[in-house]
Order: structure tokens, then C-alpha cells, then sequence
């Protein structure tokens, strides 16, 4: 049997690979290149990461929710420590206002179950499959998060 700690990262790292298809499909409708969310900039989807507005180490809560998910390039989310400034903004102008206002202010913690996790990883391996499919797209992201 995983350890939970494996399972979490496991999860995690579901949970960001669709953070990444699905912007990059959202940002430029392929999954070749990727907007940034804090600097704009486009980049090549290997350039792009699964940035958290809170961080993991600040929000167990947070950590595989995708509002405060989003592709960062590797500049901002490395070594801008998520170019917080300018996500900000973008978080808002993505996700509605008050968006950054209401995880800033979440400090729940969650103790993640395993069976919770193991939920998690199959919804996300199947929303990646699912980004394919246009009505899906459509109606589970198109509808829920403005363009940038
Ligand atoms: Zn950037």
C-alpha cells in the first residue's frame, strides 16, 4: 500500500499536469505553448509549470484546488517566488474578483484521507482525457474562467 505522502504527491502532480493542458488550451488552444499568468509571457509548455497562488507549504486546504492552480512559467514560479504582485491581479481577471482576496484569507488546514486522494487522482485523469473533447471544454472551463 502508497504511503500517504506518496499519494499526496501523486495527486499533486495529476492535479498540475491538468493545470498545464488546460491552460495551454485556454491561453493559445493548443498544448504547444502557454501563457503565463503573472508575466504574460508565452512559452513553450516545457517552460511552463503548475504554479500555487498559496504555496503547499501554506495551504494543505488549497493545494489541489484549481482556482489556485495555475501555468506560470518557470521564471515567475521559481525564482519570482510566483511573481505574486502581478498574480494577483490575474488571479481576479481569471477567476472573478475577490478570488485572490478569498484563498489569501483561507487558513483552514485539511487533512487529506486516502481515499480522498485516490477520488482526486482518478477525477484528474479523467478531466485530462477529457480536455479533448470540445462540449466538455466548453461547458467545464470555457463557462467558468475568462481568457487571458
Ligand atoms: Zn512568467
Amino acid at each position: 500500500m502508497k504511503k500517504l505522502s506518496t499519494l499526496k504527491s501523486d495527486a499533486q502532480k495529476i492535479v498540475n499536469k491538468y493545470i498545464r493542458l488546460r491552460d495551454a488550451k485556454l491561453t493559445t488552444g493548443d498544448t504547444i505553448f502557454c501563457k503565463c499568468i503573472s508575466c504574460g509571457a508565452l512559452k513553450n509548455s516545457d517552460e511552463i509549470e503548475a504554479g500555487h497562488f498559496r504555496a503547499v507549504s501554506l495551504s494543505s486546504k488549497l493545494r489541489y484546488l484549481e482556482e489556485n492552480i495555475n501555468a506560470q512559467c518557470t521564471y515567475c514560479n521559481k525564482y519570482q517566488h510566483g511573481n505574486l504582485a502581478y498574480y494577483t491581479i490575474e488571479i481576479d481577471k481569471k477567476w472573478g474578483e475577490g478570488t485572490a482576496e478569498k484563498l489569501l484569507n483561507d487558513h483552514e488546514t485539511k487533512q487529506w484521507k486516502r481515499w480522498e486522494l485516490e477520488e482526486l487522482i482518478k477525477e484528474f485523469q479523467k478531466k485530462i482525457d477529457l480536455l479533448t473533447d470540445e462540449q466538455w471544454f466548453q461547458k467545464h472551463v470555457l463557462n467558468h474562467i475568462n481568457i487571458y
